[in-house]
């Protein structure tokens, strides 16, 4: 098996808030793992604590319990000096609000060119590296003109151009289409996947929007501060030779064997409180705990969700009570 070298790891990540009266978990023990060059998005509903997530492996913030670290840096124990160089040259970030991303009074190339400058890159580096990313992102046309000059799409484009300009390991992106319509959207997450393929950098985007899943291989969906399940993403060939591409969705597991059921599969059954579990030679079954040989049978999908799929799930629950 190839051998994946980790990029983001988290573990029981957890960021509390505290106001004066009232306590927010923002993050509640949430697990992430990317390798190297994946193209990952992070799905969610609104407070559900994506941009939280994002603050702290930008560096911006820190957990109040969990491991984080980042292209081998340990983002809990960074002190002063190797958090400036780690946002200058491992992460590189792109915000939903376009007015954030540029400077106002420079041009797209002066932006792009504004990092490379902090970083002291020599002059020859500097002209090169923002032509190709002008260039990578579709927006060598906009080279002379100030954001105020360009569509928000073109803005949010050259603010990947400015995040990627010191060739981060790295590229975190918070609601980078949150400001745009669908279809502008789409181009600027096809942008992304292209900077991903052609530069390798390994790329995070968290976004409430659903469709960004067809622009990546895996997306993530996070519910109430804790990761709770992912789309894989590939592409088939089948024997005609036509490709397609098939979306399969697994529900995560933690390290210590916790999943979370999806609240429609909860909902149908009315399970509270506590489950019947039972063994399968290919599966988990899962039963409301207060039914006895009754009707009604979830499949927990995590063990082999094309397998579950296909299986007969009807007339089972006498199985898992056989033993009393
Ligand atoms: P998302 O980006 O998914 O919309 P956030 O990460 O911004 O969610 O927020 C997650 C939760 O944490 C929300 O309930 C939000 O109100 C709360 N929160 C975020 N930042 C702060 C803060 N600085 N102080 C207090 N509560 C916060
Ligand atoms: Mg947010």
């Amino acid at each position: 098996m190839e051998r994946r070298v980790p990029a983001v790891t988290c573990e029981g990540l957890v960021r509390i808030f505290r106001t004066a009266d009232v306590e927010v978990q923002a993050l509640q023990g949430l697990d992430l793992h990317l390798s190297a060059g994946d193209l990952v998005a992070v799905v969610g509903a609104s407070g559900s604590g994506k941009s939280t997530l994002l603050n702290i492996l930008s560096g911006l913030d820190a957990p109040s319990a969990g491991r984080a670290r980042v292209a081998g840096h340990d983002l809990t124990s960074m002190g002063r000096r190797e958090r400036i160089a780690y946002q200058r040259h491992v992460v590189g970030f792109v915000w939903q609000q376009t007015s954030r991303n540029l400077l106002p009074y420079l041009t797209a190339a002066e932006n792009v060119t504004l990092p490379l400058a902090l970083a002291r890159a020599p002059g020859g580096v500097r002209r090169r590296r923002v032509g190709d990313l002008l260039e990578l992102l579709g927006v060598a046309d906009c080279r002379d003109r100030r954001p105020a000059e360009m569509s928000g799409g073109e803005q949010q484009r050259v603010a990947l151009a400015v995040a990627l300009a010191n060739e981060p390991a790295v590229l975190l992106a918070d609601e980078p289409t949150g400001e745009l319509d669908e279809a502008t959207s789409a181009e600027v997450f096809e942008r992304v996947r292209q900077a991903n393929a052609e530069l390798g950098v390994t790329v995070l985007v968290v976004t409430h929007d659903e469709t960004v899943s067809e622009h990546v291989d895996r997306t993530v969906a996070i519910r109430d501060g804790r990761t709770a399940s992912e789309v894989l993403r590939r592409t088939e060939v089948d024997e005609h030779g036509a490709e397609r591409v098939v979306a399969e969705e697994y529900a995560v597991l933690d390290r210590v064997g916790r999943m979370q059921l999806p609240s429609d599969f909860v909902g149908a059954l009315g399970l509270r409180d506590r489950v019947r579990l039972a063994l399968e030679p290919d599966h988990i079954g899962v039963w409301p705990a207060n039914r006895r040989g009754g009707a009604g049978v979830a499949d927990s999908g995590s063990a082999d969700p094309a397998g579950s799929a296909g299986a007969e799930p009807a007339g089972e629950p006498t199985e898992a009570v056989a033993d009393e």
